[in-house]
């Protein structure tokens, strides 16, 4: 069960959280791996996890790869997962079609490998022209070798009338040599050539945690991933609990800043923080302390004070930043207080 949270600051877990949680539904880009390589203490500490009982499952806004493709990999780096371990976005914009479409229907698939297999195990055949007869279009990453003509593809079938469909729409798609566009930048172009809007599948939506809940069976899961605005909304929408790891997109100074749907339960440094339980923050006074430190809001900007272990800083500075802003966001001066921390 996923109890209410408060939002105004993370909480705490006297268990392990691999111990508390039944299924850990893990993002994969800045979670486990970075361009292709493990994550320090990512391998490590999923195993221990699993030995431990703790269910596994690895959700991806990437459409790309299929899930034998995605568990390959993991095993290659020394997670072993099966195929039914990962759930990705290309399945949920598949459901969402084939719930909406009669069985075999025809779907125009701009994107690669693993929309046109998702498509094809809910029944649906995909086709490669808008002359092929379609009955929708249905978008996800195609990866840096897709040609510009799959987007003129679209805009003639959704130019007709048809409707469309989009995996996601993460802007934006870490890799090894840095940041490009992902499937997001991709839906905008075929947006401003049709003035058409898309369903969307991926995280945050409501379909892709629908998908994940039906795939994996989770009855206690916690969601654990890298992106405020896909993982941690998404487990927000599904009213599920969060771990944010600060191996990937976020930093700290985001995570102060975060809005309530933005704000994950608990903050690690890396999957490590599945093994542990999680230190409590306990309000004193006008501040709030975690281990050794003590958080508070001095006039515009925050200010800490003590010792001790990094993450318990950043987890009173949650505190007293998320507490000062509500339900908005918090617009007070972070860097001072942040820059003692080393994170
Ligand atoms: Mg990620």
């Amino acid at each position: 069960m996923s109890h209410q949270q408060d939002r105004s600051r993370p909480s705490g877990s006297s268990t392990a959280l691999s111990e508390a949680y039944d299924t850990a539904l893990l993002d994969l880009d800045g979670v486990v791996y970075a361009g292709g390589e493990a994550i320090g203490h990512a391998v490590e500490s999923l195993t221990v996890a699993r030995a431990g009982g703790m269910h596994l499952a690895y959700v991806t806004n990437n459409a790309l790869r299929t899930p034998d493709a995605v568990a390959e990999h993991l095993t290659e780096l020394g997670v072993p997962a099966e195929p039914s371990d990962v759930i990705t976005s290309a399945q949920a914009v598949a459901r969402l079609v084939a719930d909406q479409l009669p069985p075999g229907a025809r779907v125009l698939a701009i994107g690669g490998e693993g929309l046109r297999v998702a498509l094809r195990e809910r029944g649906l055949v995909p086709v490669e022209s808008a002359d092929d007869d379609p009955a929708a279009v249905a978008q996800g990453y195609g990866g840096p070798d897709m040609a510009w003509g799959r987007f003129a593809e679209a805009s003639y079938a959704i130019r007709r009338g048809l409707p469309w469909f989009a995996s996601n729409t993460d802007l934006t798609i870490p890799g090894a040599r840095g940041i490009a566009p992902g499937n997001g930048a991709a839906v905008e172009v075929v947006r401003i050539a049709t003035g058409a809007e898309p369903q969307v599948a991926g995280k945050p939506l409501p379909p892709m945690h629908r998908e994940t809940v039906l795939r994996t069976g989770a009855k206690r899961p916690i969601v654990v991933g890298d992106r405020l605005d896909t993982d941690i909304e998404g487990a927000f929408n599904g009213g599920v609990d969060s771990l944010l790891v600060l191996t990937g997109v976020t930093d700290a100074a985001q995570l102060l800043a975060a809005p309530p749907q933005h704000r994950p339960t608990y903050v690690d440094r890396d999957l490590r923080g599945l093994l542990t339980g999680q230190p409590e923050v306990t309000p004193a006074g006008d501040a709030y302390r975690c281990g050794g430190w003590t958080a508070a809001v001095r006039g515009d900007g925050l200010v800490l004070e003590g010792e001790g272990e990094a993450l318990d800083g950043l987890r009173a500075l949650c505190a007293a930043a998320w507490s000062f802003a509500g339900s908005g966001v918090c617009g007070l001066e972070t860097g001072k207080a942040l820059a003692g921390l080393g994170l």
